[in-house]
């Protein structure tokens, strides 16, 4: 009767917990890779890398709640096969576990760069960045991603000089469009960064190499490239992958007894009516919920909006929703774009698909409402800040 799950991170601790709220009692083992408790990412390339938090305060739940709650923890130790037909795990320890129901909380794993470079994805990984920019003068780091950019956030903070070589011709301009990705652009710049835009790196040492034969000088290269999601395992075992691993609403995988979230889950939406995978913190937060409760055998399923955030020098900002691919452009701003402070809207049909709001607050329930209308705004309505957010639908 164990529940096991894989891996040790936001989204296995969170996994735990909900179970447990859930009422199941039965036998309960996380295994992490990392030597450390399961903590949260999203200080590691913001406040913990700045020095402004405390290594205690990364943790989902200290030690003690694992014992209190029956959790057998198996840190620094992997689950290297899954045998279906057994109903076991394997693990790095040699011990083959059965399970009742399995959940796959792998996460992913940085794309790396051939040569000597930096990446930021572990506590260890973001302890060493902070040493580094205590050290360095200057810095590169490839990537205009939001690793790249509040990395370069806090070196710019830390008083290095910084070099950010981003291989489109705008930081985030998959997510976020040529239009906005330019605004992040000018936030940088300003702050002293300077920006490489539609570069390529040819080689890595002593400072970066580009393909026009430029050199960039730098003590430490650091590069925020994107991530790969962990599949290997559910791939090796026979599960349905493409891109994560493909799960239903209800977070299970095409083994009725296996599931899978965060970022290797590639999850069917109900609302979008598609399957994404969403590489950011409030999935991770908030899946295993729905997960443990398709564990105990309950009708759920999975439909939050998807929601992150990002802090980068004085600008703080919440993003809600979700663009398909190439679909990026069409964007509404309300507000002051040059200021800062404005909340932008991506309409796909004219109907509001996602929105981000930039130094404006407590937004996000009206843009989550704007969203699951489906209904089309009016546009002049929408960009003007005098008229209420829950009075611009056509
Ligand atoms: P990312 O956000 O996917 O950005 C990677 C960036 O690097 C992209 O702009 C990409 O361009 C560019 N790139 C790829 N190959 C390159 C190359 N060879 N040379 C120069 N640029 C290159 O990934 P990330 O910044 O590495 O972040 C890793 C993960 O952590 C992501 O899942 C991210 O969402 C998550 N994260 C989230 C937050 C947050 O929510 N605030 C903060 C930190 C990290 P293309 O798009 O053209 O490939």
């Amino acid at each position: 009767m164990t529940y096991v799950i894989a891996g040790g991170g936001l989204a296995a601790a969170k996994a735990a917990a909900a179970l447990r709220e859930q009422g199941y009692d039965g036998p309960l083992v996380l295994v992490g890779a990392e030597p450390h408790l399961p903590y949260e990412r999203p200080p590691l390339s913001k406040s913990y890398l700045q020095g402004k938090s405390e290594r205690d305060k990364i943790f989902v739940h200290d030690a003690g709640w694992y014992d209190e709650h029956h959790v057998d923890l198996r840190l620094g130790v992997e689950v290297t096969e899954i045998d279906r037909a057994a109903h076991e795990v394997v693990l790095s320890t040699g011990e083959r576990l059965g399970y009742a129901k399995l959940l796959l909380a792998t996460g992913a794993t940085p794309r790396r760069l051939p040569g000597d470079a930096l990446y930021l994805r572990s506590v260890d990984d973001s302890e060493r960045i902070r040493d580094v920019l205590a050290g360095a003068s200057r810095v590169a780091i490839i990537g205009a991603g939001w690793i790249g950019l509040e990395v370069a956030a806090a070196a710019r903070l830390a008083g290095v000089e910084v070099t950010v070589l981003e291989a489109d011709s705008q930081p985030l301009l998959r997510v976020l469009g040529s239009r906005l990705g330019s605004s992040f652009a000018d936030l940088h710049r300003e702050h002293g960064v300077d920006l490489r835009l539609g570069v390529k790196v040819e080689a890595i040492g002593g400072g970066v190499r580009l393909a026009d034969g430029t050199h960039v000088q730098a003590d430490a290269v650091i590069a925020g490239i994107g991530v790969r999601p962990d599949t290997r395992l559910a791939a090796a075992a026979g599960l349905e992958v493409d891109d994560g691993v493909l799960v239903d609403a209800s977070l299970r995988t095409s083994d009725p007894d296996i599931f899978a979230a965060g970022d290797v889950a590639r999850a069917h939406h109900p609302l979008l009516g598609a399957h994404i995978r969403v590489e950011h913190w409030a999935n991770a937060l908030n899946q295993p919920a729905v997960a443990a409760g398709a564990m105990l055998g309950r009708d759920v399923s999975y439909d939050r909006l998807p929601y992150f955030y990002t802090d980068q020098y004085d600008l703080g900002m919440e993003y809600t929703g979700y663009v398909r691919p190439g679909h990026a452009d069409d964007v509404v701003i309300r507000g002051d774009l040059a200021g800062r402070e404005y909340i932008a809207f991506w309409l796909e049909d004219d109907k509001v698909v996602a929105g981000m709001n930039v130094n404006v607050w407590d937004v996000t329930d009206d843009i989550k409402t704007l969203i699951r209308a489906a209904t089309p705004a009016d546009r002049a309505r929408l960009a003007d800040p005098a008229v209420p957010l829950t009075e611009v639908l056509a």
